[in-house]
C-alpha cells in the first residue's frame, strides 16, 4: 500500500545568511511547531531532505517541487535551516532563495532520507559538489571524534570554500570545477585508499556521480552496495522535473542490463 502523504509543513523565513559567493543559508520557523515536531521526530538520517513546494510561473498555477537537505531540525523550537546553491537566474528554488527575506513563507513535505554514518565502518568517504555539501556537513557532525577518512567537495571557485567542521582524522579537499575535466571524479580517484571497510556518501551533479564515481567505487574498489550511498542531486542542463526522467531512464537501462 502506498504510504499516506504527510501533511505539508508551513515555514516562515527567519533569517538569510550568505555562506559564500555561491551559497545562502535560510533559517525557518514552523507555523505549527507541534506538527513540525511530529513530522521530524522519527527522522534519523543525516541526509534528511524536504520537498519544497514553490509557485511556478511557467506551469499554469501548478507548483514546482524541489528537493533540499534539511539541516539542524530543532523539535522543541520548530526550526530548521536549508543551504541553497545560488546557481544564477535559471530555475525556481535557487532564485527564490536568493531573494528570500524574513517573513517570506514556504510549504514543505517530508522529511525523507536514507543515510547516516555507520559507526562500525573503518573509514568514511564523503564527496560531492555544493548541492551535496549540506548533507556532508550533517554527516560530519555525526561522526565520532576518532573517525578517519576523506571529504572531497567540488566548487565553482575557491572563494566558495566554507568553514566545514570535521574530526581531525578526516582530510578535506576542495577542488575547483574546470571545463575540460571532471575534477571531482579525478580528486576522488587520486585519494590514497585506506585499509578496512569504507562507508561512502557521494552526491552531486549526476553525470559525475553516477557515471564517474559510482563505477569507480562499486566496480574498481568493490565497495558493497550496502556501504555506498551514491546518487545525483541534479543534472547539468535539466530542471528537477526533467532530471527525474533522466533518473528513470538510467534505472530502466540498468534494470534491463
Ligand atoms: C536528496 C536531495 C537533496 C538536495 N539537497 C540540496 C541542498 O541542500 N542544497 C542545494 O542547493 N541543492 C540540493 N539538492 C539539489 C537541488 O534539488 C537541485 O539543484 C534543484 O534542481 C534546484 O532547483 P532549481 O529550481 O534552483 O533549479 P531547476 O529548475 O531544477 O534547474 C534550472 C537549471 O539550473 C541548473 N541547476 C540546478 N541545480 C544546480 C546547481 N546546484 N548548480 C548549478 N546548476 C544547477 C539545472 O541544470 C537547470 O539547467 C538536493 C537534491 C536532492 C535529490
Amino acid at each position: 500500500m502506498p504510504r499516506p502523504q504527510r501533511p505539508a509543513i508551513d515555514l516562515v523565513v527567519t533569517s538569510s545568511e550568505r555562506l559564500s559567493p555561491g551559497m545562502i543559508r535560510l533559517r525557518f520557523a514552523a507555523a505549527d511547531p507541534a506538527a513540525f515536531a511530529d513530522a521530524f521526530s522519527d527522522s534519523v538520517f543525516t541526509d534528511r531532505y524536504v520537498k519544497l513546494v514553490l509557485a511556478d510561473a511557467d506551469a499554469d498555477g501548478m507548483p514546482a517541487v524541489r528537493t533540499y537537505t534539511a539541516l539542524e531540525p530543532d523539535l522543541e523550537r520548530g526550526t530548521l535551516a536549508i543551504d541553497f546553491v545560488v546557481h544564477g537566474t535559471e530555475g525556481i528554488a535557487g532564485p527564490w532563495a536568493a531573494a528570500a527575506a524574513p517573513g517570506d513563507t514556504l510549504s514543505v513535505r517530508g522529511p525523507g532520507g536514507a543515510y547516516a554514518p555507520d559507526l562500525t565502518a573503518d573509514w568514511y568517504l564523503l564527496a560531492g559538489d555544493e548541492s551535496g555539501l549540506p548533507a556532508i556537513r550533517a554527516a560530519l557532525a555525526a561522526l565520532p571524534a576518532d573517525a578517519r577518512g576523506y571529504v572531497v567537495v567540488e566548487l565553482p571557485h575557491l572563494d566558495n570554500v566554507q568553514p566545514l567542521p570535521a574530526p581531525p582524522g578526516v582530510a578535506i579537499t576542495w577542488v575547483v570545477t574546470a571545463d575540460d575535466a571532471d575534477q571531482l571524479v579525478a580528486a576522488v580517484r587520486a585519494l590514497p585508499w585506506l585499509s578496512g571497510r569504507v562507508q561512502a556518501f557521494v552526491h552531486g551533479e549526476a553525470e559525475a556521480v553516477m557515471h564517474g564515481i559510482r563505477p569507480y567505487l562499486l566496480r574498481e574498489r568493490e565497495v558493497p552496495r550496502a556501504d555506498a550511498s551514491i546518487s545525483g542531486y541534479w543534472r547539468k542542463g535539466r530542471t528537477e522535473e526533467t532530471f527525474r526522467e533522466w533518473k528513470a531512464e538510467l534505472a530502466a537501462v540498468e534494470g534491463a542490463a
